[in-house]
């Protein structure tokens, strides 16, 4: 019955109750499209910009950006498309952005904080976004990876508008997968047009556990209540400032887990794409109001694993 489901459960996403939740995919570049169209993306959720260099010893030109971002963001018409501005360091290192000698890269100038020492490289590629788009229909979202901080956010969305990135032209967010931008969310969610929360990032570093350490895998479990709390206060300020809050880390793969993000107040979805078709049928099995119960559900567990149990038994069709 639920593979009956998954293949008739098509277009956009959607609650049971017929609440719109848009159900994007994460790709690393040009060749991913393919793929997020036939699972039945509705735009993109997280484009992940630094993949596209991860081989290459020099800095991409403009010409070079232009070129492939608007690739992409011809291919899903009048979709959404968020891109992520050039998450470089820790576990995704570029060669030609070499970080000094950090004895925890981690923790160290990665991603916006390592713009922040280049303002010109950001400055390169928010203007071949804003070029990448013009004339076209996509709906274009810019964020940045790692925001700590009211500041770190008020940098970023002051040099996109700078870049070109009008109002008229992009809305610009922040990515929220540090615990101090998690809980203080409502300081600068007035100033950002949109959240995208990264749960990968978010529970590394919540449970001071590296994401690449096999031996520690279990504080990357998304269900850990504890990580769940942070996405419920990060939801919770964004929607008080009337902005959208979406998953974008692999959290939002998990159909249970995904009806769970919906109860605690996201509003959109990103994921690989190969995930799609069953989350949607998920999705659509289910009303906002038993979404929300099993969130309260989950967050009354101690555990990740009772977390998922008091989820699923509180989701029909799911325990
Ligand atoms: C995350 O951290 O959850 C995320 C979506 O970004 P990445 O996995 O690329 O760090
Ligand atoms: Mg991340």
């Amino acid at each position: 019955a639920l593979a009956e489901a998954v293949s008739a459960a098509k277009g956009p996403g959607r609650t049971a109750d017929r609440k719109r939740v848009p159900l994007l995919a994460n790709i690393g570049g040009p060749a991913d499209v393919e793929g997020a169209l036939a699972h039945g993306a509705e735009g993109v959720g997280l484009f992940r910009t630094e993949f596209l260099f991860l081989d290459s010893a020099e800095a991409p030109t403009f010409e070079q950006q232009v070129a492939t971002y608007r690739k992409v963001l011809s291919s899903f018409g009048d979709g959404r498309v968020v891109v992520r501005t050039l998450d470089a360091g820790a576990d995704k290192p570029l060669a030609f952005l070499p970080t000094g000698e950090e004895p925890n890269p981690a923790l160290g100038e990665r991603a916006l904080r390592m713009m922040r020492h280049h303002p010109d490289m950001l400055d390169t590629q928010l203007r071949a976004l804003a070029e990448a788009a013009r004339g076209l229909s996509a709906d274009l979202w810019v964020m940045a990876p790692m925001v700590a901080d009211g500041d770190d956010a008020a940098f970023f969305v002051d040099a996109a508008r700078a870049a070109g990135l009008t109002e008229e032209a992009a809305k610009v967010g922040v990515m929220v997968e540090i615990p101090a931008a998690a809980l203080r969310a409502r300081d600068f969610a007035g100033g950002v047009d949109f959240f995208s929360i990264g749960t990968n990032d978010l529970a590394q570093y919540a449970f001071a556990a590296d994401r690449q350490l096999g031996a520690l895998a279990r504080f990357q479990d998304p269900w850990q209540p504890a990580l769940l709390d942070l996405i419920h206060a990060t939801a919770e300020a964004a929607n008080r400032a009337g902005k959208s809050c979406g998953v974008c880390g692999e959290a939002a793969a998990d159909p249970a887990l995904a009806c769970v993000l919906v109860g605690l107040g996201v509003s959109s979805l990103s994921m690989s794409a190969p995930s799609l078709p069953m989350v949607r049928a998920v999705l659509a099995a289910h009303t906002v109001s038993q979404c929300v119960r099993a969130a309260d559900a989950a967050r009354r567990g101690t555990s990740a694993d009772t977390a998922r149990e008091l989820a699923r038994a509180a989701l029909p069709g799911l325990s």
